[in-house]
């Protein structure tokens, strides 16, 4: 079994001796062992985090921009190294490790870029009044198992970029990665400025409840950004809560079947659909129905699921058991209920968390296929008649992550993507996007938002200086 990773306190590898075991989800067994922090290591990470914060939220903009980019170079120069880690944990193929690890390069760079605008909102001989942003403080961040690199990347460096310091907390499930991250990180930021901490169950709680942090930035699902904000309540933390989605596309009568076939599938199946953001219930019209379900039928059987460290894998497991077992449920509910498999639909019973790419028709809302977040390799695709019907489905939902709409006709389509109750609506497109435009959810799919300069200010504190002349 692998050596364990350690935490970062003040700068310093602590040296725990309790430890967990990290699953690997191609075999389902322990590969790794990880440690196991206490509350104790919680209280020195955000006592360290909080003796740094002065001296760092003192540094220019420019400085710690300039850290930012060495991080970028750091990560840049073990980026092989960091992919097997992330691989191994997370089961994704080492293409698709490598991917995300070049999108968390180019999101430090372009975070390291922002910079807080200082607004003047009056000037004349009686009054000047501007508006300057600070720092909050010291940043929780909680991150998921899908995209453990990318989400650290998404939290910590706004963060960090914003003058705060930073204690991050991965899954459990995922933990490796962001350990190494966060070691390759201090090596070019003052101790205390970015600290971690891994433990399974209970720490992220006492977290969000900790009187010496200021903000939690969490990514994960709604139970728990529920449970988060009533957790936070007590000290009136800031937060960012980008939670689940369960997102829809509406295919209309003159898309083009053939060229958005593989746009789709891409954006349902990406990531083995363990993505936030990703395609969850795909809305057909009729005449186009059959002959778009096929096509994405005949790509998911085309696919190869396998695990990373098979360099064919395009597709790797379910993350977990617990992921595991509801895509199964959901897969079974759906076939009780009359849905049609056209390609996949149960896993083959061999090792780790395995479950093949899965299409299913004649499924509707109302079943739980459609009405729940599925995040695992199923797509359920919904015939319509009736476009308004098709918009008041997609809107039906407690969540309002993304939406998209499919369409020839891009006028038309734009003017409906903008009645999708949802934080991003795309256009012939699903679940992209980039450092500069803000990315966050509608309802109960989060509040606040990620990226550009949008995404900066969620770590920072408005001021007003009023002078009086
Ligand atoms: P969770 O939301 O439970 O976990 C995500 C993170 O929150 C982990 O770091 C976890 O720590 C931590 N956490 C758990 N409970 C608390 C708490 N009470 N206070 C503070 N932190 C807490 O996700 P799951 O792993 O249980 O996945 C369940 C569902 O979440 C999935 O089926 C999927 O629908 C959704 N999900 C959404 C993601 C997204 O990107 N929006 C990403 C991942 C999952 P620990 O690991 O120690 O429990």
């Amino acid at each position: 079994m692998d050596e364990a990773q350690s935490v970062i306190i003040d700068g310093e590898k602590v040296a725990i001796a309790e430890t967990f075991e990290v699953i690997d989800p191609a075999r389902g067994e322990p590969f790794a062992r990880c440690p196991a922090a206490t509350p104790a290591h919680l209280d020195a990470a955000v006592a360290a985090a909080r003796r740094a914060f002065p001296a760092w939220a003192a540094a220019s903009l420019d400085e710690r921009a300039e850290r930012l980019n060495r991080i970028a170079d750091a990560v840049e120069a073990d980026k092989e190294a960091l992919a097997v880690l992330l691989s191994s944990e997370q089961g994704k193929p080492r293409a698709s490790a490598l991917g995300e690890i070049g999108a968390a390069i180019g999101w430090m760079r372009a975070t390291a870029a922002l910079r807080p605008p200082v607004e003047v909102i009056q000037d004349d001989d009686k009054l000047r009044i501007e508006v300057h942003r600070k720092p909050l403080g010291v940043v929780a961040s909680i991150t998921p198992w899908n995209h453990p690199v990318l989400i650290a990347t998404w939290h910590i460096m706004p963060a960090l970029m914003a003058g705060n310091c930073v204690v991050v907390k991965p899954s459990s499930f995922t933990p490796l990665s962001t350990l190494r991250l966060v070691e390759l990180a201090n090596a070019h930021l003052p101790p205390g400025v970015l600290n971690s901490v891994t433990g399974e169950g209970g720490l992220g709680r006492a977290m969000t409840g900790h009187p010496g942090i200021d903000k939690v930035v969490f990514t994960g699902s709604t139970p728990t950004g529920r449970n988060i904000m009533s957790n936070a309540a007590n000290t009136l933390k800031r937060l960012t809560l980008e939670l689940g989605g369960n997102d829809a596309a509406i295919v209309l009568p003159d898309a083009d079947v053939d060229a958005i076939a593989p746009v789709i599938f891409a954006k349902s199946f990406g990531n083995s659909g363990q993505t936030c953001a990703a395609l969850k219930r795909l809305y057909v019209h009729e005449s186009l129905h059959d002959a778009l379900a096929e096509k994405l039928a005949a790509l998911a059987r085309a696919a190869r699921v396998g695990p990373a460290s098979d360099p064919e894998s395009q597709f790797g497991p379910l993350q977990n058991k617990a992921q595991f077992d509801l895509v199964r449920e959901l897969a079974d509910d759906a076939r009780a209920q009359g849905g049609k498999f056209l390609a996949g639909g149960a896993a083959n019973g061999e090792k780790g968390y395995f479950f093949p790419l899965t299409v299913v028709t004649e499924v509707s809302d109302g079943m739980r296929i459609v009405d729940e977040e599925q995040f695992g390799p199923i797509l359920p695709i919904i015939r319509y008649s009736d476009v308004e019907d098709a918009l008041a489905r997609a809107n039906a939902s407690e969540n309002g992550l993304g939406g998209s709409i499919w369409s020839s006709d891009i006028k038309r389509a734009e003017a409906l993507a903008r009645r999708l109750d949802c934080g991003t609506a795309w256009v012939n497109d699903h679940s992209s996007i980039s450092p500069a435009a803000p990315f966050g959810g509608a309802k109960q799919s989060g509040i606040g938002v990620e990226f550009g300069h949008w995404g900066l200010e969620e770590y920072m504190q408005v001021q007003t200086v009023r002078i009086a002349r």
